[in-house]
């Protein structure tokens, strides 16, 4: 898809068909499951200060909290308890929290719950952390670009630099992580040209995971008194995400489901997403975590009854990235016929071929 079919499609009043073939799309690509992540947002601290955010540090009336490791073991026992798989720690970029205390807290969650994935979404760090954090077993990373036009970035996050951040993506997957991105629909000055290069970055970086959701304004930000967007744009902008990125995770985000509270996650699912975060922080914190007003609580029961109505089934397997997996299998094959060449002598065809076809099964059964 080209940028000016895109830009026509998000002006168009005609959303029926769009969604219809996002649905197909992730159909296609990822079935009917929806994965479902716990979500622990561990501290509300950020040292940086994004207009539309309201944990921006000049935000001096919130009221901000930070967990300590052992309640956040805590609350991923809970979490694993409930048969979650996927633990998401998120925060504001907050460097209380050193190197140290995540290598040692990534450790001892992968301790004692071996087969859990971990999503890390911290912000911006330096590239040290990272490649240590993926060492002692962080399996994913989440960090939203906000919005590709590199001009609107600086306005939008004063002191921060696009191209820094786009690095640090880059460098996530190269140092193996599954990686998410995502971006804001209807940010106060932004274009449908804008939101068509975000969805062409999705579709050539091609992302792991993505989030698109809703500009909501927070009361205590620059942006307070700009409105939110018409709920047929975030869903087309998810709906033609969906089409670029085919099999890439793509969560209903928390601003959707606010957004409409009765609809939004229903149609969210509808219109290509296929993950779901249950949010797992405290209630005495989590009225803290307001980087928008009005946020709407997750909870396991909520997620039920809206999968019932959209008709789609809950999976509380990991849900790695689906790329991951086409990848393992490829691996297998080609470490398996690697294999095979090198460890059998002579000209036994048969018992080449045999053995080849077990060492593909076997490398692919690793690797996946
Ligand atoms: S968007 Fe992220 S980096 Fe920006 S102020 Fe909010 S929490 Fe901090």
């Amino acid at each position: 898809m080209i940028k000016k079919e895109i830009i026509q499609w998000l002006a168009s009043v005609n959303t029926r068909a769009l969604l219809d073939k996002a649905d197909k799309t992730r159909k296609k690509y990822c079935g009917n499951k929806i994965f479902i992540r716990g979500l622990i947002e561990f501290s509300n601290v950020c040292v940086r200060n994004c207009k539309f955010c309201g944990l921006r540090r000049d935000n001096k009336r919130i009221k901000r909290y930070r967990l300590q490791p052992e309640e956040i073991l805590k609350i991923s026992g809970r979490l694993v308890r409930k048969g979650i798989k996927t633990i998401v720690l998120q925060s504001g970029d907050d460097f209380y929290y050193t190197r140290r205390i995540f290598c040692e807290l990534i450790k001892s969650i992968k301790d004692r719950f071996p087969d859990i994935a971990i999503t890390l979404s911290l912000g911006e760090r330096p590239l040290s952390e990272y490649k240590a954090f993926r060492e002692y077993g962080a399996d994913r990373y989440l960090l939203k670009h906000e919005t590709i036009n590199e001009k609107f970035y600086s306005s939008l996050c004063p002191g921060q630099s696009l191209k820094k951040r786009i690095k640090i993506l880059e460098y996530l997957k190269k140092i193996g992580f599954q990686v998410g991105v995502g971006n804001i629909v209807g940010l106060p000055g932004q274009t449908l040209d804008d939101l068509a290069e975000d969805i062409i970055f999705f579709k050539d970086f091609k992302p792991d995971m993505l989030s698109v959701g809703p500009f909501l304004p927070q009361r205590q930000t620059p942006f307070f008194k700009n409105s939110v967007p018409d709920i047929k744009l975030v869903l087309k902008c998810i709906a033609l995400s969906r089409i670029v990125s085919r099999e890439s995770h793509m969560p209903v985000t928390t601003s959707l489901a606010s957004l409409s509270i009765d609809k939004g996650i229903v149609l969210g699912l509808k219109a290509g997403c296929n993950v779901i975060m249950v949010n797992f922080t405290p209630y005495k914190q989590r009225k803290h975590y307001r980087i928008y007003d009005n946020k709407i609580k997750v909870d396991i029961k909520i997620v039920g009854d809206m999968l019932k109505k959209a008709k789609r089934k809950i999976c509380l397997e990991r849900g790695d990235s689906f790329k991951f997996a086409v990848l393992g299998i490829l691996a297998g094959v080609y470490i398996g016929f690697g294999a095979s060449l090198f460890t059998l002598e002579g000209s036994d065809t048969v018992k080449y071929v045999g053995a080849g076809i077990v060492k593909i099964l076997v490398g692919a059964v690793v690797f996946c």
